[in-house]
């Protein structure tokens, strides 16, 4: 049974915190033990990062950041295999999936970074003086420090590298902790981190839980520079108020009710391809995904219809097959929230239009197996289109006016994404311009261009990352002003 250790100051070492159990949601079968680190370990971790900045990383040009940011991506390239068998033991997504999603895109990262940072300018401006000679001002760029980073378990490489990698390539030095459902990849990170020459505690792994565990005692530690979260907005607004002391930034990427908008010019297919994996893909375990879908009236039976069909032609399995196109979510405890919602929509009287409950999969009984589901005809105060589900499934609600669809979308504390599904343009720049949400997207979903803002509004999350708006987060602006 494999132990995930954490990587303190380049060495893996044993936590000394509670130890608990790995299990493969596929099967439920447990896998590994997390042994999570207890304070005095968080502490070296910390310690360890602060002491980094000022060895030889701190000491590095950024071309010799960039080369070896480089390196990191052709590291985790070199170890796909190694990468993708610990993401899909850890999650039970498909290959599929996380071979074209989560270990490419997690390693691109570092490249999109390095890219980045290679670019990167700051400002300055010549100004008068009363006598005459003038000033200039202008800026040095320079590292935050230490930076906190709290991942989830949905996409965790991908996620935690789109945070890694801009932090390095600031100059900062990182403390990861992991969710405590994927350890895996971030341990296996640490292995490639020495592979290729960073220097120890430049990236540390902490293991364990969030609240009374590794998580509080990274977030609550004083010697933090800054805190990058990837999670649910409760957990947000912990790590907000532990931020608050001290005064250091936050970066917020959180949970989500993404609205859906369908017009009866949309063309039908490319709608139902695309909406059909913003409702399902990942098992419904993306914070872009869409579970509520507003539908303009005339096409409503034929786009729950078209629905219907996507959420039935998923196939269930072993996600080491290649034909397995959904996998299970992502813990006993998920599956239990996520039935909790079926049940909910069942008694409230929704209509059912496809799936609802467990799938019968022979052979893999203990796993954490849930069926695609859509429904339709409940209130809109329903927690069913209110609450995030984080599962795979979503309900359908008629429109008839732009009015109507842009208010039903609008009213929710959330605003992280949406998809606009119509052939008139002009509507759907209008229509995007009015959804509250920090990413719109038109006739597409989840298309990425990683120089972008990407980020949530309302309780979705506060700043951006993603192109320049991540250096602005993992790197603060020293003004100098020099008297001519
Ligand atoms: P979560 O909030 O339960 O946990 C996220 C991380 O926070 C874990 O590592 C956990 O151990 C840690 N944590 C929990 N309590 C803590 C505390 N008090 N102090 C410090 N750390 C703590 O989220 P999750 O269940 O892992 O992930 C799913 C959620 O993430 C969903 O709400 C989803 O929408 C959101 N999400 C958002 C984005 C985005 O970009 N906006 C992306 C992916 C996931």
């Amino acid at each position: 049974m494999t132990e995930f250790r954490n990587f303190i100051d380049g060495q893996f070492v044993s936590g000394r915190g509670d130890g608990f159990a790995n299990h493969f949601p596929t099967t439920g079968e447990v896998i590994g033990e997390i042994r999570a680190a207890d304070k005095a370990q968080v502490d070296q971790a910390v310690g360890a990062a602060r002491a980094a900045l000022k060895g030889p990383w701190g000491r590095m040009s950024v071309p010799e950041r960039i080369g070896l940011l480089r390196k990191l991506a052709d590291g985790i390239n070199a170890r796909f295999d190694d990468f993708l068998a610990a993401e899909i033991r850890d999650t039970g997504k498909p290959r599929s999936i996380a071979s074209h999603i989560d270990i490419p895109r997690g390693a691109a990262n570092f490249n999109v970074f390095a890219d980045q940072v290679a670019t990167l300018g700051t400002e300055s401006f010549a100004m008068p003086t009363p006598d005459g000679t003038g000033a200039l001002n202008y800026a040095v760029r320079t590292p935050r420090g230490v930076i906190a980073v709290i991942c989830p378990w949905n996409l965790p490489l991908l996620l935690m590298t789109w945070k890694v990698a801009p932090a390095l390539a600031c100059g900062n030095t990182v403390v990861v902790k992991p969710s405590e459902e994927t350890p895996a990849t971030a341990t296996l990170l640490g292995e490639v981190m020495n592979e290729v020459g960073i220097p120890a505690g430049v990236y540390n792994v902490v293991h364990g839980r969030g609240p009374g565990c590794a998580g509080e005692f990274l977030t609550t530690h004083a010697d933090v520079d800054g805190i990058t979260f990837t999670g649910e907005t409760r957990t947000g607004e912990a790590i907000m108020a532990a931020a608050a002391r001290g005064v250091r930034p936050v970066s917020l990427e959180l949970g989500g009710k993404n609205p859906g908008i369908i017009f009866d010019d949309a063309d039908f297919d490319k709608t139902m391809e695309g909406i059909g994996r913003a409702c399902f893909a990942n098992t419904g375990q993306v914070c872009l995904g869409t579970e509520r879908i507003y539908v303009q009236r005339g096409i409503f039976d034929r786009v729950a219809e078209g629905l219907a069909d996507k959420a039935r032609s998923y196939r269930f399995g072993d996600p080491f097959d290649t034909v397995t196109t959904m996998g299970p979510v992502i813990s006993a405890e998920h599956r239990a929230k996520v039935l909790s919602f079926y049940d909910k929509a069942r008694s409230e009287g929704a209509n059912l239009v496809a799936g609802g409950g467990v799938p019968d999969l022979q052979g893999y009984e203990g796993g954490y197996w849930v069926e695609p589901t859509v429904w339709t005809g409940l209130p809109e105060t329903s927690p069913v289109i209110s609450e995030e589900i984080f599962g795979p499934c979503t309900h359908l609600t008629p429109f008839d006016t732009e009015e109507e669809a842009i208010a039903l979308a609008n009213n929710s504390p959330y605003g992280l994404a949406t998809s606009i599904w119509t052939e008139n343009l002009t509507r759907a720049h209008r229509v995007a311009g009015q959804v509250e949400v920090g990413i719109s997207w038109v006739n597409c979903w989840f298309l990425r261009d990683l120089r972008t803002a990407f980020g949530g509004s309302k309780a979705s999350g506060i700043g951006r990352e993603g192109g320049i708006h991540s250096m602005e987060f993992y790197s603060e602006l020293r003004n100098v002003c020099v008297k001519l």
